[in-house]
């Protein structure tokens, strides 16, 4: 009966396509992410979800990514910068002072772009970025001990402490990362 069964998706995708657009509010799709570098960029991932190092209690799930002082730190999603540093020196190795990119995406969570080089933040305050756009160089500032990328995802609230949530990356060959692995930016 391939007649029937085909009938009857069809009917059905109908039917779901009515209902979605006749919704005010329909559901969006669960978000994805973009690796925090260029298409065709590989990096070893150091430390990843619930890492022992630093990745546990409200900031268990985040990335750090290991990357030489100067390289493309991408935006894994398109959102609005809401905060900025760039101040610090590179190996000044101390907690809080960290060169930074915030942006805040449309559904109200934040992603977090930690230990960017000095004046390595290449946009601004209320600036709107796209998915994959650059938005600053990679470094090795405030609690750091090697030059990498730490990013990370949190809702409701930004500051350091804030809980982080787990997300997926759509352009990594793999759902879940794994630290000692390299991931190449597909
Ligand atoms: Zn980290």
């Amino acid at each position: 009966m391939p007649n029937v069964r085909a009938g009857r998706l069809s009917l059905f995708i109908a039917i779901t396509a009515v209902a979605c657009g006749d919704g005010p509010t329909a559901p969006d799709p669960e978000p994805t992410y973009l690796l925090p570098f260029p298409v065709g960029d590989s990096a070893l991932l150091i430390q990843g979800n619930h890492g022992s190092f630093t990745h546990f209690g409200p900031s268990a799930y985040g990335f750090d990514f290991r990357m030489t002082i100067g390289r493309v730190v991408t935006a894994m999603r398109a959102g609005q910068v809401v905060a900025v540093e760039e101040r610090y020196l590179d190996g000044n190795r101390t907690p809080g002072q960290e060169n930074l990119v915030f942006l805040r995406h449309d559904d109200g969570t934040f992603a977090r772009y930690y230990h960017l080089t000095v004046n390595g933040a290449l946009v601004s305050l209320g600036q709107r970025v796209a998915a994959g756009d650059t938005i600053g160089l990679s470094g090795d500032t405030g609690y750091s001990t090697t030059p990498h990328l730490h990013v990370d995802v949190t809702r409701d609230c930004v500051a350091w402490g804030c809980q982080t949530v787990w997300i997926r990356f759509q352009n990594a060959g793999a759902d879940t990362l794994v630290a000692g692995r390299v991931y190449r930016a597909q």
